[in-house]
């Protein structure tokens, strides 16, 4: 019965609407990734992205067209990750997490603006949106080297603070915060030219 049990793992790591991983599945390849970064001493990026103004989207077009859109929206964040030691999962609600193990910012803002690129092309119309005329989603990236006085704690909040900041400027952006240089990075690198401003370094 060894598929049957696979079958219930499989089950209990995976999110019901969208059938990308879920919270617990989440949490368990962070640690595992977390200690991978330790013990080779290798960098780990965390993506946190949460749609824009979801509420809005569910008043207008109704919960159902809601839960289809966050089925649509997992499968083209499933589409931009590549390696074994990569995980997009469902963070809870309308946010999702996508976990880089060995992976160090340029290459984290490579797969977030991958994940972007996807939800754009989509165009997925959001008219009572202020931020565009269709879906938006919003992301903050940590980086951070494995060490032990640190936790994948540390690595959640960091990337948290980072998806505040990006909120905050404006959605419909990145922001990346790596900790080897202390560096806070904001672009919005998919943006129309008329949109971009000239990137923003706050050390
Ligand atoms: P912001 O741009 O600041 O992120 O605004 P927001 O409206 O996206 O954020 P807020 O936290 O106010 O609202 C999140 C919304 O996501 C409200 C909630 O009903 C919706 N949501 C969360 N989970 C689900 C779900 O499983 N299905 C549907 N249809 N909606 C969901
Ligand atoms: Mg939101
Ligand atoms: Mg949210």
């Amino acid at each position: 019965m060894a598929w049957a049990n696979e079958n219930l793992e499989a089950l209990a790591n995976s999110d019901g609407l969208t059938k990308i991983g879920n919270r617990r599945r989440f949490e368990s390849f962070l640690t595992d990734e977390w200690h991978r970064a330790i013990r080779f001493k290798t960098e780990i990026s965390l993506v946190m992205i949460d749609i824009d103004h979801f509420k809005l989207y569910n008043d207008t077009y109704g919960h159902q067209a809601g839960d289809d859109c966050l089925q649509r929206v997992a499968e083209a964040f499933a589409r931009a990750i590549k390696r074994p030691t990569d995980l997009v999962a469902r963070f809870g609600g309308e946010e999702f997490a996508i976990v880089l193990g060995g992976t160090d910012a340029a290459g984290a803002i490579q797969i977030a603006e991958e994940a972007m690129l996807n939800i754009r092309e989509l165009r997925i119309p959001h008219r009572a949106s202020e931020t565009s005329e269709y879906l938006t989603v919003s992301a903050g990236i940590a980086t951070m080297f494995g060490k032990f006085e640190l936790s994948e704690i540390d690595l959640i909040e960091a990337a948290d603070r980072a998806l505040y900041i990006a909120k905050k400027s404006g959605r419909d952006r990145i922001h990346t915060y790596d900790q080897m240089t202390g560096a806070h990075h904001d672009a919005n690198p998919l943006a129309a030219p008329n949109q971009t401003g000239p990137p923003r370094v706050y050390q």
